[in-house]
């Protein structure tokens, strides 16, 4: 037997027939009597092992039988096809070793809340669930990566300690250095622009922080956005740079993670169907939607369809505590007791969206001009597309001083956003910058702020200024909307939130 492991879990395929040995944990098991049943995880995929009695020593088979969950261990056996089986593959054990005998596993077989959760994640990211989010998460990061690297972008790392504050002063988090007040990066951009200015196609992708002080299911407090910046562009172009980029993410999880998005409940028939272009719609035309009759009757609609759901939900879950308290066999209850957490956390969901449904309504009707769109706001745009929509053209008043005015109107600035479908929300948030040296100084004095501050930003208006702009995308955010998750916390090993820093 070898020492560790000859073979991975997903390539199983390849070795029908074969001896092979996997090493990893146990996620589950099962007893038949003279036959164990052992779900290993080994990284790369599950893997039911079956334990014969007949076929092992008694002594193995006892120590097998007893094993709790997230023991570790290494098996040999044969692998055998079975449709049946997790995956697809089972292997018939021959021999094992196990590393670890783990007893009493904190998280399972009881079901917990979101706090234990998060308190216990460098446990709980042993989870499917957790496993198969940072999978996607991995591959919308080389994804990002591949698109600008083969776009002739060229990364600018821009520093995480600053002074200037990109978006603003609300959220910024100070750090004392060497007794003077910095403050950690809101965003790259600023020092982007300058890249921009020497290289033309610039990108850089790191963390990000902002002191974010309301609890919401789309706002970490430290997250990952990568933020492009071209010099000698359009906002037309901008926009058609940021579809082909997220469609080079879709297709690279689509291509990737087929398994992850079907184990996390993902929409990947909607997912398949996003093509360019994507929708366009002015700030003014996104109020006149909101204000008017289209989506009052949309939210109405929504209501009824929200309504049936939650009684098929009911009907289910009674169905289900039924078949829980009739049960003979054990895994019987244990199969019933997992269906049942997991139809209560969707009846959650559709009341959250109940009782949402009417706030959103309200808000809608009562938008006026002038205002930034809020997340209600947003949802009700993007929840009326199925393929991720642009809103333009944002009053200057609500905006980051750095943006162009436009050149017609100069009542709002040439930027978008871009919110993902079926009620997702900003994904990206994307500008032209204000190229003239004196329009971004009046910017900088009507904001109040000092010009002292941005000399280095102003001086990039007086040397060799030229048309450019660029955007950012939300890692977490785009992860979320992809997978299906419902809160961006899980999108993350690590979270950081107003309330959670210490694991
Ligand atoms: P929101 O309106 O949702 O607060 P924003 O307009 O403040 O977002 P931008 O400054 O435009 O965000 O940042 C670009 C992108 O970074 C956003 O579109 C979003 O994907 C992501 N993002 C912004 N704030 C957060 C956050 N606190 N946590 C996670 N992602 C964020
Ligand atoms: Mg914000
Ligand atoms: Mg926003
Ligand atoms: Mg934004």
């Amino acid at each position: 037997m070898a020492q560790y492991y000859t073979s991975k879990i997903n390539q199983l395929a390849g070795h029908n027939g074969e001896e092979v040995t996997i090493a990893g944990w146990l996620q589950k098991s099962r007893s038949g009597g003279k036959v164990l049943f052992l779900v290993i995880r080994d990284g790369s995929g599950f893997c039911q092992c079956i334990v014969e009695k007949a076929m092992v020593s008694g002594e193995l088979f006892s120590e097998l039988k007893h094993l709790g969950q997230e023991s570790s261990l290494c098996i040999t056996g044969q692998v055998r096809k079975d449709e049946r089986s997790v995956g697809g593959y089972e292997i018939l054990v021959s021999e094992a070793k196990v590393f670890c005998d783990t007893k009493d596993y904190p998280i399972t077989p009881k079901p917990h809340g979101v706090e234990f959760l998060m308190a216990n994640r460098h446990l709980h990211l042993r989870s499917q669930r957790q496993w198969a989010l940072n999978r996607v998460r991995h591959t919308v990061i080389a994804a990002i990566r591949d698109f600008f690297n083969t776009n002739d972008f060229i990364l600018i790392d821009t520093p995480i300690f600053t002074t200037a504050a990109g978006e603003g002063e609300q959220n910024l988090f100070n750090v004392d250095y060497f007794g003077e007040t910095a403050c950690l990066s809101q965003t790259g951009q600023l020092y982007l622009e300058c890249g921009a200015l020497s290289h033309g196609r610039v990108y850089c992708f790191g963390p990000t922080f902002r002191a974010e002080k309301s609890k919401t299911r789309r706002h970490l407090t430290e997250f990952w956005m990568v933020e492009p910046e071209v010099a000698f562009i359009t906002l037309d172009e901008l926009m058609e740079l940021a579809e082909d980029f997220v469609c080079s993410i879709i297709k690279a999880v689509l291509e990737n993670n087929i398994s992850d998005l079907e184990l996390l409940g993902s929409d990947i028939e909607s997912l398949r169907k996003i093509k360019k272009p994507f929708y366009r719609l002015t700030y003014s035309e996104a109020v006149d939607i909101l204000t008017g009759p289209k989506a009052a009757k949309y939210l109405e609609d929504e209501l009824i369809s929200l309504s049936s759901s939650l009684e098929d939900a009911e009907n289910k879950l009674a169905e289900l505590t039924e078949t829980q308290s009739q049960a003979k066999k054990q895994w019987q209850k244990d199969k019933a007791a997992a269906e049942i957490i997991e139809i209560n956390s969707a009846i959650a969901e559709l009341k959250r969206r109940i009782e949402n449904n009417p706030k959103h309504a309200r808000l809608a009707a009562g938008f006026q001009w002038g205002k930034d769109l809020g997340g209600s706001d947003e949802t009700i745009i993007s929840m009326m597309h199925d393929r991720p929509v642009f809103v333009t053209h944002y009053p200057k008043d609500v905006k980051a001083f750095y943006m162009k005015s436009n050149e017609s109107d100069a009542g709002v600035v040439d930027n978008f956003d871009m919110l993902a479908p079926a009620g997702f929300g900003e994904i990206i948030g994307g500008s032209m910058r204000e190229d003239s040296y004196e329009m971004l100084l009046e910017r900088i004095n009507e904001k109040g702020y000092n010009p002292q501050d941005y000399s280095w930003y102003l001086d990039l208006r007086k040397y060799g200024s030229v048309p450019h702009g660029g955007f950012g995308l939300g890692v977490e955010r785009t992860i979320a909307w992809l997978t299906g998750e419902k809160h961006i916390r899980q999108c993350i090993a690590f979270p950081r939130l107003m309330d959670k820093i210490e694991i």
